[in-house]
């Protein structure tokens, strides 16, 4: 089984997702600024979920470090952004999954590397857990996360 990478750079090129973007913003009370539409275009640009320094590292002094978490939160709170945890002791941003693409995530122990992870051939068979989960417990499924903890390759040949 080979990965493939969820690399969606072009995905504020489409329309749809830019108009769904548009209505979240604007059920949040938001209005599209430099600022925000140049933090969402760093984020969608990253083949990983991103942290606030390595964002601020990408933007550049376009947006100053105190207007970034603002625009960070703004943009979590209006479900455009999604806030990741991965017991590393901060959180990583991605765009919200039904704006870009479901995915997984390999996370990297050794060097804190988190990568995005397509498994198409395996959806299903997730979907199946869900139900059996539903079955057993009452518990209704309606998403599920499955991140990979271990060693990246970089660090393995090392
Ligand atoms: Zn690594
Ligand atoms: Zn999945």
């Amino acid at each position: 089984v080979s990965p493939v990478v969820a690399l969606r750079p072009g995905v504020l090129q489409d329309p749809a997702v830019v108009t769904e973007i548009e209505r979240r913003m604007a059920r949040a009370g938001l209005r599209w600024t430099r600022a925000r539409r140049t933090v969402l275009e760093s984020v969608a640009a990253a083949p990983a979920p991103r942290s606030v320094p390595e964002l601020q590292e990408a933007i550049g002094r376009d947006v100053p470090l105190s207007s970034l978490y603002r625009v960070i939160g703004d943009l979590v709170a209006a479900r455009i952004l999604i806030k990741l945890e991965f017991a590393e002791g901060f959180a990583r941003f991605e765009l919200d999954e039904e704006l870009a693409a479901h995915h997984h995530h390999l996370v990297c122990t050794r060097c804190g590397a988190v990568a995005d992870v397509e498994l198409h051939e395996f959806e299903g068979a997730l979907t199946d857990a869900a139900r059996t989960v539903q079955r057993r417990t009452g518990f209704a499924v309606s998403m599920h996360r499955l991140d990979f903890f271990g060693v990246c390759s970089t660090c393995a040949r090392d």
